[in-house]
């Protein structure tokens, strides 16, 4: 059967919507058009319902109560609404918040913002394979900590955080505990009561629902978290996030939790053998290396270093696959990615990461395309490189003494 090429490898930035969120959105962009606020009338009821299922939907994901989740317009949202507002809220209580040296930007960014504020954040080291170590976690609460935040899975390089351990910690020190779901959820379980979690961030076209939609899942008893809202208007969502409900995108994301919760174990062990499939085909080549941890790690993602190769002239070379160097978010700027950075990736091999994230849609025979095309364009690259000539004739490259010409 005849290919469509480019062959999308490239989930960690984006999903492929699932036609049938699509479908059951689609009504609400027409006949129901209603504003789920509209208290006065059957087209705002109708609207209301499809948003209160929606959230029944989201709630059933993660082990929460419906009451718990919040709307908004995504995973960026969500993620500063939990930063920023856990730390306007307990501002009294105290100003200090720990994270980890890898978290996406959605993180990261306000966090600084926080530091700007007169805030303290700690930001703790992970080790080689992008694992945070608990203890340490435990060993940064302070008395003025307010929050922990942590990302569920790693978007680069794929490591999966000891969620519940890090809950159980923040239980025993009374700091609220946010994680960074946005990625992972369609493959990875997660149940907010289980793993001690108060606040989690989810993003819709990250689990093969719409762009522009996600939700903050906000623990109401034991402790009942509250959050200063970032955006302020008319009522919506328990006063944590005004404005107009977007009911196709909510809509859209319940039927796309749904789904996750419902096909989970069989995409995460489908994708989990792709993703085998894969390295066990790459590992076999000299001078190849894979980033992250080597069990703990999400399920559709295969982040290696071919050295001698550069990241983005792989890209080029294989161009009937489509894949990324790292994050989307990053990439842009050909910055070295601060979560490499983070896990001592040299700067020999720093810009040689390629990121393969596969999914839902990710059928065998694209796998073998892929890894066909990549391992054709990783020899013809290091054909033309001299510095992989040398090695090969043996001549250890940190005993050369290079010429400066500048
Ligand atoms: C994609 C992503 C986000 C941001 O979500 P958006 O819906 O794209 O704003 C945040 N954190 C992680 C780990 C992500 O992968």
């Amino acid at each position: 059967m005849a290919q469509r090429l480019p062959i999308y490898m490239d989930y960690g930035s984006t999903t492929p919507l699932d036609r049938r969120v699509l479908d059951e959105m689609l009504p609400y962009f027409t006949d129901h058009f209603g504003n789920a606020g509209s208290r006065s009338h059957a087209f705002g009821w109708n609207a209301e319902t499809a948003v209160n299922q929606a959230r029944e939907r989201v709630a059933g994901l993660l082990g929460a109560h419906p009451t718990e989740i919040v709307f908004t317009s995504g995973g960026t949202e969500s993620c500063n609404l939990a930063v920023k507002g856990v730390a306007e809220m307990y501002a009294e209580q105290g100003r200090h918040v720990v994270t980890t040296a890898v978290e996406h930007r959605a993180v990261m960014d306000p966090c600084r913002h926080l530091e700007r504020q007169g805030y303290e954040v700690t930001y703790l080291p992970v080790d080689a394979t992008g694992l945070v170590d608990p203890e340490r976690v435990e060993a940064a609460i302070r008395k003025d900590t307010v929050l922990v935040s942590v990302l569920l899975a790693n978007n680069e390089i794929g490591t999966l955080t000891p969620i519940a351990e890090i809950g159980r910690i923040c239980k025993a020190k009374k700091a609220i505990f946010h994680v960074d779901a946005c990625l992972g959820l369609d493959t990875e379980r997660v149940d907010v009561g289980e793993m001690g979690i108060d606040l989690a961030s989810i993003s819709g076209h990250k689990i093969y629902g719409p762009k522009g939609i996600g939700a903050l899942y906000v623990r109401r008893r034991n402790p009942r978290v509250r959050l200063a809202p970032l955006i302020e208007g008319g009522g919506q969502e328990r006063g944590m996030r005004h404005g107009t409900a977007n009911v196709p995108g909510i809509v859209g994301l319940g039927k796309a939790a749904d789904l996750c919760r419902e096909l989970r174990d069989e995409d995460g062990a489908r994708v989990r053998a792709l993703r085998e499939k894969m390295w066990a085909a790459f590992r076999g080549v000299d001078y190849t290396h894979l980033n992250g941890h080597p069990t703990l790690r999400l399920a559709g993602n295969l982040n290696v270093s071919f050295e001698f190769v550069e990241g983005e002239s792989l890209i080029l070379g294989a161009n009937d696959v489509a894949i990324s160097s790292g994050s989307a978010c990053t990439s842009s700027t050909l910055e070295p990615s601060h979560v490499l950075r983070a896990i001592g990736v040299g700067e020999e091999r720093v810009h040689t990461s390629i990121r393969f994230s596969f999914g839902r849609f990710t059928t065998e025979p694209e796998v073998d395309t892929a890894i066909a095309s990549t391992l054709r364009t990783v020899e013809k690259l290091r054909d033309m490189s001299p510095l992989y000539e040398m090695v090969k004739e043996g001549i250890d490259l940190k005993t050369v003494q290079w010429t400066d010409h500048h």
